[in-house]
C-alpha cells in the first residue's frame, strides 16, 4: 500500500467507503457483518488505514458496524476513523450537534474522531452551521480536546463556493470532493484541487469510479478505445483510479467497495499507481473515452440515496436511474424489462413534491427525469 505523509501520520492512498456495504435481502440497515468484517481485516492486512462512514449511511449501520469490527479485532487506535456532522440532517436551530456527536462516538464505541467532517456541504449550509452552532468554536474546542482530531469537510458545489469555504476557516486539515475522469471539471474539480494544494489542504476523492459507472462491464466502444492504445488488458477500474492516484494533491481515494473481489482488485491497483504513474497511453484512451461518454445519454446519479429518505411514495429513485442508464448505455429498454418492472412498480406514483430534488447534491431535476424514465422504459 503506499501512503499519504499527513502532517507524520502515515495514511493509505486507498480508503475504505462504508457507503455501500454488502446487505440481507436489500435491506439497508441489515448489513451483513459477517461480509463486511471479512473485507475490513483483508483491507486492514494490506495496509488500508482509513475507513470512512457517515452518521445517514445504512441508517446508522455503517457506524455501528464499524465500530463493532473495531472492538471485535481490538483495532481502535490501529486505523483512521472517518465520519461526518450529517449537515442535511438539521432541521430546525434547535438541532445539538454534539448530541449526533456523542451518538456517533457510542456507534463507533471509542473516545474521539480521527478525521471529521462537515457532511456533503453545499448551498448556504455552512453559513447556517455558523450563525445558529458558533461552528467553528464547537468544532475548535473538541479538536482541542482530543475529541476530534483533524477536521474538514466534503463538498458537492461550486469551485466558486469550495474557494468560500475553504478560506472561512483557518482549521480545516483536508476536505473531500467528487472526482473522476469524467468530472474532473465538475463541482470543485482541477480548479479546487489545484486551490487546496496552494493553501496546503489535501483532499480525499469521492468517487472515483463515479459510483461505478466508470466499470462498464459490456461496453464495446470502450473495450475498442482501450484496445487501440494496447490497454486490453487493463480493466475500466483500473484506468479510473489510475487517473486519480496519479493527481498531486490527492490523499485517500475512497471507494465504496461491496464485495471480496472489488476489495482485492482495488488494492492491486492502489499497489500499482501513485502521483505520476500514469502512462501516455492511458492518458489518450480516457480522453477518447471522456468523449464517448459526453456525448451519450445518461443521467449522472451516483446513487448516494439521500434523495429516498423523504420520498412520501417511496420510489425507489436511484434504482430507477441506474436501470435507465443500464438501458440508455445499450440502446436496449428490454434487457433491463424485468429489473424495471422489479424496481418501479410505483414510479407512477411521483406526485411532484420536489423533496428529492432538495435533497440531491447532483442538482439532478428528479421528478422530470423520472418521466423520462418512463417513457423510455414504457415506450
Ligand atoms: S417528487 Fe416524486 S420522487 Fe421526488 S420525493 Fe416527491 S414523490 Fe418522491
Ligand atoms: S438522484 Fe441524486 S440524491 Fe438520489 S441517489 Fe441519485 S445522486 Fe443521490
Amino acid at each position: 500500500m503506499k501512503y499519504f505523509d499527513f502532517h507524520g501520520e502515515k495514511i493509505s492512498r486507498l480508503g475504505f467507503g462504508l457507503m455501500r456495504l454488502p446487505v440481507i435481502n436489500d435491506d439497508q440497515s441489515a448489513v451483513d457483518y459477517d461480509k463486511v468484517e471479512e473485507m475490513f481485516l483483508y483491507a486492514y492486512e494490506n495496509g488500508i488505514n482509513y475507513f470512512d462512514s457517515a452518521f445517514p449511511y445504512h441508517n446508522g449501520f455503517s457506524e455501528k458496524t464499524l465500530g463493532k469490527i473495531l472492538t471485535n479485532n481490538h483495532l481502535h487506535d490501529k486505523v483512521n476513523v472517518a465520519t461526518k456532522l450529517f449537515t442535511l440532517g438539521i432541521k430546525s436551530p434547535d438541532f445539538d450537534p454534539r448530541k449526533m456527536l456523542d451518538e456517533q462516538l457510542s456507534r463507533l464505541q471509542q473516545d474521539h474522531i480521527d478525521f471529521y467532517l462537515m457532511h456533503g456541504l453545499h448551498g448556504d449550509q455552512w453559513e447556517y452551521l455558523c450563525e445558529h452552532f458558533d461552528i467553528k468554536n464547537y468544532l475548535k474546542d473538541l479538536k482541542a480536546q482530543g475529541v476530534l482530531r483533524h477536521l474538514g469537510f466534503s463538498f458537492h458545489d461550486t469551485y466558486e463556493k469550495f474557494v468560500e469555504i475553504i478560506d472561512d476557516f483557518d482549521e480545516w486539515e483536508f476536505a473531500q470532493i467528487q472526482y473522476n475522469y469524467l468530472d474532473h471539471e465538475y463541482q470543485a474539480g482541477d480548479k479546487g484541487l489545484a486551490y487546496a494544494r496552494s493553501k496546503g489542504i489535501p483532499l480525499n476523492v469521492m468517487e472515483p469510479c463515479k459510483g461505478g459507472s466508470l466499470i462498464f462491464p459490456n461496453y464495446p466502444e470502450v473495450e475498442e478505445i482501450k484496445k487501440k492504445h494496447g490497454l486490453e488488458n487493463v480493466s475500466n477500474a483500473e484506468l479510473a483510479f489510475s487517473y486519480v492516484f496519479d493527481k498531486p494533491g490527492f490523499m485517500v481515494v475512497l471507494s465504496g467497495m461491496n464485495e471480496m473481489s472489488q476489495m482485492k482488485e482495488n488494492i492491486e491497483i492502489a499497489n500499482k499507481y501513485d502521483n505520476n504513474t500514469l502512462s501516455p497511453e492511458a492518458d489518450a484512451a480516457i480522453d477518447e473515452i471522456r468523449y464517448l461518454l459526453e456525448h451519450s445519454e445518461n443521467i449522472p446519479c451516483t446513487g448516494c440515496r439521500y434523495c429516498t429518505a423523504g420520498c412520501p411514495m417511496q420510489i425507489q429513485i436511484p434504482n430507477a436511474f441506474s436501470i435507465y442508464n443500464e438501458a440508455q448505455k445499450f440502446k436496449n429498454p428490454a434487457a433491463q424489462k424485468r429489473n424495471y418492472d422489479r424496481a418501479c412498480a410505483n414510479i407512477a406514483d411521483c406526485i411532484e413534491c420536489g423533496q428529492c430534488q432538495n435533497a440531491c447534491p447532483q442538482h439532478l431535476e428528479i421528478p422530470q427525469l423520472l418521466k423520462k424514465v418512463r417513457e423510455y422504459m414504457e415506450g
